[in-house]
């Protein structure tokens, strides 16, 4: 019978148009992801996000991605980037006079020991700043991030090759090697230039935060970016580069979330397991909430600790992130009421993400054993518990994953000072609910409320450590463009509540 109706139905012209009209759209990005060699992430991802998520690109960002996606095409066709950077650096060595200026400069990211999170910020850091001053962006192929990360440009890749003499990379002159006020000289020889930009970056380093520094770096063929910064908030600060950035962003709480949807989309791979977990664990339930609970600032980050648990669950019950629980009773007064048929729930899925597992089993225990004095029903999960921190190959994986899952939810709730959380809510655009963990919690008990829990101002992250050189770093101290370009400022860089000295876009 069901059967015939629906056959009958089928037969209808409406319905077949529908049908043709799904299949066609299905064929349609089918065709656009092999014609585009676009992984699946990249077409799909928006249909796993909540509607309040659903931000379309900005129209500028995504004009100047296509356009750079075209140079870096013209760029790698017929070229071989390893005979490129040999050529390159023999032909400095022997005549310093003797240059080829090629329209293809290159800055090739270097990923350094940090976590996942900080490398993510800083790729897409330094992406951004290939694309405004007009560098074909590459990625050290000895790296985990090209094995995790899918390719965003059609027809070209943005990974060096394997046989590619990376040691001459790691052992090129950095800004520490050149004279004292203008970095690299117009006339010098250097082909290569190593940028160390770590929060911990010396002196000389930081002359890269100097005008000249950077105009003079224009005359170099290759630039290696290592860092653990995102940058982003700060190059807003650049005269330079103020107004393409404003034009390319025009709500810059968004910058982050433009730039991580068009990079930061993961592999096929990878993406089959984002989507099995979610469908499996977090797509049925009515609201999904995503928690982070990483330390810092403690001798062992994945140690339990029990005020640091209660400090986050009141955090969560306060803010309305979780329902509240009805403490020495386990039957809510909704479901006494309601006995006489099966009461419709209001279903939450809880993402835990921690180091440590003891976090997600204390609160999975208290919303079994307890109910919750709205009667909804928590249920919570976790991907990973890794216990110790060691950046393997294997960790990052789970660690992407689990930044992704994070980003799917409704709300996020993010540990201060976490570069992973910053990449979940930007992915996400969600402004999350902070909860401050750093150091011994149990020391803090006279900490004001509002420095413990709150919510975030922005969506973007934060830039822990914008360097801003002093005078005997630069021969010139410019640090706005104009009195508009300082108002600006003034109006959309705000200190970051996780951390005053720090940088972050707000509007
Ligand atoms: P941050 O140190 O909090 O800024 O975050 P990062 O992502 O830069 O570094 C933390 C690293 O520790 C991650 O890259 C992982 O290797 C590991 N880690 C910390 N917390 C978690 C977690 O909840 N899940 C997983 N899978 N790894 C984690």
């Amino acid at each position: 019978m069901a059967g015939r109706l629906l056959l009958r139905n089928f037969s209808s012209h409406r319905m077949w148009m529908k049908a043709a009209m799904l299949i066609g759209s299905m064929l349609v990005f089918l065709a656009l992801q092999l014609i585009l060699h676009l992984d699946v992430s990249w077409t799909q991802h928006m249909a796993y996000r909540p509607s309040t998520q659903s931000i379309p690109i900005s129209a500028p960002w995504e004009k100047a991605f296509r356009n750079y996606e075209n140079f870096h095409a013209r760029c790698s066709e017929h070229r071989n980037w390893t005979r490129q950077f040999l050529e390159a650096t023999v032909e400095s060595n022997r005549s310093n006079s003797h240059r080829r200026f090629d329209n293809c400069r290159v800055l090739v990211y270097v990923e350094g020991g940090a976590g996942m999170g900080n490398r993510l910020l800083s790729l897409v850091s330094a992406f951004l700043y290939s694309l405004l001053t007009k560098r074909v962006f590459l990625l050290d192929s000895r790296g985990n991030l090209p094995k995790l990360l899918c390719e965003p440009f059609s027809n070209s890749s943005w990974v060096l090759p394997f046989d590619f003499p990376f040691k001459a990379l790691d052992e090129a002159a950095t800004l520490r090697d050149f004279g004292k006020a203008t970095a690299v000289s117009k006339n010098s020889s250097a082909q290569v230039v190593r940028l160390q930009l770590d929060h911990d970056q010396s002196v000389e380093d930081g002359r890269f935060f100097c005008i000249e520094t950077r105009e003079s770096l224009q005359f170099v063929s290759w630039l290696v970016w290592t860092s653990n910064q995102y940058y982003v908030p700060r190059f807003f600060t650049f005269p330079e580069l103020w107004q393409p950035l404003k034009a390319l962003f025009p709500n810059v709480t968004l910058t982050f979330t433009h730039l991580s949807r068009s990079l930061l989309l993961p592999s096929n791979s990878l993406w089959e397991k984002v989507t099995r977990i979610y469908s499996s664990y977090l797509s049925q339930a009515d609201w999904r909430l995503g928690i982070q609970i990483r330390r810092h600032s403690v001798s062992d980050k994945g140690r339990y600790d029990e005020p640091a648990f209660d400090r986050v669950l009141s955090c969560l019950i306060s803010q309305k992130f979780l329902p509240n629980i009805e403490f020495g009773n386990n039957i809510s007064s909704r479901q006494e009421t309601r006995n006489s048929r099966i009461p419709r729930h209001v279903n939450h899925a809880v993402l835990v993400t921690s180091l440590q597992v003891k976090f997600f089993e204390k609160l999975r225990d208290l919303y079994s054993n307890t109910a919750t004095v709205d009667g909804s029903l928590v249920r919570l999960h976790m991907v990973s518990h890794e216990g110790v921190e060691w950046h393997s190959f294997d960790q990052d994986e789970k660690a992407f994953i689990e930044m992704w899952l994070l980003s799917l939810s409704d709300r996020i709730a993010t540990s201060s000072f976490s570069t992973f959380g910053y990449i979940a809510q930007g992915l996400g655009a969600m402004r999350p609910l902070l909860v401050e963990l750093r150091g011994e919690i149990s020391e803090q008990m006279s900490m004001e409320m509002s420095h413990v829990c709150y919510i975030g101002q922005s969506i973007e992250p934060c830039n822990h450590f914008p360097f801003y050189p002093t005078r005997s770093q630069c021969a010139v101290i410019q640090t706005a463009r104009s009195n508009t370009h300082l108002a600006w400022i003034r109006r959309n860089l705000l200190p970051c509540q996780d951390l005053p000295q720090g940088l972050q876009l707000v509007s």
